[in-house]
């Protein structure tokens, strides 16, 4: 969108964000909103009604906790955050974000007064992308990763450069079948191209995702197709029917959502099964190409220390995670000051992954989430893969020969499953309650640990 719009745009969403809210938290709503869940009344709705007005009532409550003119004020703040973020960022100036990051941090204090959780004041954050997760619970686990996964860098870590070229045509003709596959139809899904990939749903209907192809990075755009893949599917199946256009029909959580486009891109696309079925693909579109399957497996597993969290592996992306966790977590006590960040952030980077950045541009600066207020975002993309990994465990219970249906691209049960299991619910229960009955259990990263452990160590799939 325009550059030099963007102050006229931030006054537009902060307008709408309020009236929107204002809407949600009006009197007028509430009683009727308690009107239907009164004893007599609840009794009488069908049991489809009640689900969505208990969940409502949840939403609003919270919502009601929240004054109008607040969202206001952290909305704009936000924008003004963000455009000084990008200046600060492509001039690698820490200075220049500081002062709306400082502006940021207060708010979010303020919002955190305003929710008013027990426990850790944290998780008044982790709650919007997470519901019903606590940093109680999600402090031990990311202690745990932060050590099993650091010896396992060490352990893992290759110097080995393997070199693979791709022209962005078949690039691009690689997507459109891997998409053909994973039975992503055209009159209900499109692609397109954008700097950042995302996925966006406008209706149940039509959900459309971007992704891009990389001259350098020739195999990037296969997994971010596969990854918004993932996030596309689960946007499909979501409720339908009565439960159309209500709070129900979406993802309970972000990190359950991630879940599903982990899925895709790591546990299934950098499989060594996937590659028996996509490698002959990949030739056939790209006769010249040179590397052999073994080497293909070898380089979209490559194991390497890197200062930027989306170029990570499956491995080190965890250690990422865990350093902005630990950074927002103190950041929200007070026990650590903005004005300290760029410091804290490369001693802890060096502390956590072993390399120190050189710049702002790639240490404190290189992600855009904290000067959009997303402060308790972070942790769901570890969440994400961790429960992709239980998921990976329960669907080769409940498979029989999984593998060998990878190996021939025949991705219709694991699908069905994912649908069955999780997608069809929407947010009619929490992540965690959704991951109980489908896989036995909660969040257990050392699931997480064994399948890297097994599939790195002595490539083996299985538990
Ligand atoms: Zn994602």
């Amino acid at each position: 969108m325009p550059k030099r719009a963007l102050a006229d745009r931030s006054l537009q969403i902060s307008l709408l964000s309020k009236r929107l809210h204002e809407i949600l938290i009006s009197d007028d709503f509430w009683r009727n909103i308690e009107f239907l869940t009164n004893e007599r009344n609840i009794e009488r709705l069908s049991e489809e009604d009640r689900i969505v007005v208990e969940r409502l009532k949840k939403d609003v409550e919270k919502a009601r906790k929240i004054p109008a003119d607040f969202i206001e004020r952290l909305s704009k703040a936000e924008a003004l955050s963000y455009s000084a973020w990008e200046i600060a960022k492509k001039r690698s100036k820490f200075d220049i974000f500081l002062p709306h990051l400082k502006e940021i941090v207060e708010l979010k204090r303020e919002y955190c007064s305003y929710i008013n959780l027990e426990g850790h004041i944290y998780n008044n954050l982790l709650d919007d992308y997470e519901e019903g997760m606590r940093y109680e619970k999600l402090k031990p686990a990311f202690e745990y990763l932060r050590e099993k996964l650091s010896k396992l860098l060490d352990k893992l870590e290759s110097e080995e450069r393997i070199n693979i070229k791709l022209s962005v045509r078949s690039q691009e003709r690689l997507s459109h079948i891997i998409l053909r596959y994973l039975g992503l139809k055209k009159d209900r899904f499109r692609i397109d191209l954008s700097e950042h990939p995302f996925t966006t749903r406008l209706s149940t209907f039509d959900v459309r995702i971007t992704t891009r192809y990389l001259k350098e990075n020739p195999l990037s755009s296969l997994f971010s197709t596969m990854h918004e893949a993932g996030h596309a599917i689960y946007e499909l199946n979501l409720p339908k029917g009565k439960f159309r256009y209500t709070v129900i029909s979406d993802a309970p959580s972000l990190g359950l959502h991630e879940s599903q486009s982990r899925f895709w891109e790591n546990i299934i696309g950098r499989s060594y099964s996937f590659w028996r079925f996509f490698y002959p693909i990949l030739k056939k579109v790209e006769p010249r190409f040179e590397a052999d399957i073994e080497d293909i497996y070898r380089y979209v597993n490559t194991i390497r220390r890197s200062l930027i969290r989306t170029e990570a592996d499956e491995v080190s992306y965890n250690l990422h995670i865990v350093l902005r966790f630990e950074i927002e977590t103190e950041l929200i006590e007070n026990r650590i000051e903005a004005k300290d960040l760029p410091e804290i952030w490369n001693e802890k980077m060096e502390e956590i992954i072993g390399i120190r950045p050189k710049s702002d541009r790639e240490g404190i600066l290189q992600d855009m989430h904290w000067s959009t207020g997303d402060f308790g975002y972070f942790p769901s993309y570890t969440i994400g893969n961790i429960y992709s990994a239980q998921q990976l465990y329960a669907l080769r219970r409940d498979i029989e020969d999984m593998d060998s249906k990878v190996e021939h691209g025949d991705f219709n049960e694991i699908k069905d499953w994912l649908v069955r299991n999780i997608h069809r619910y929407g947010r009619m229960y929490t992540s965690e309650d959704i991951m109980k009955m489908c896989c036995g259990e909660g969040l257990n990263p050392q699931i997480f640990v064994r399948y890297l452990e097994n599939k790195f160590l002595q490539r083996k799939f299985t538990i």
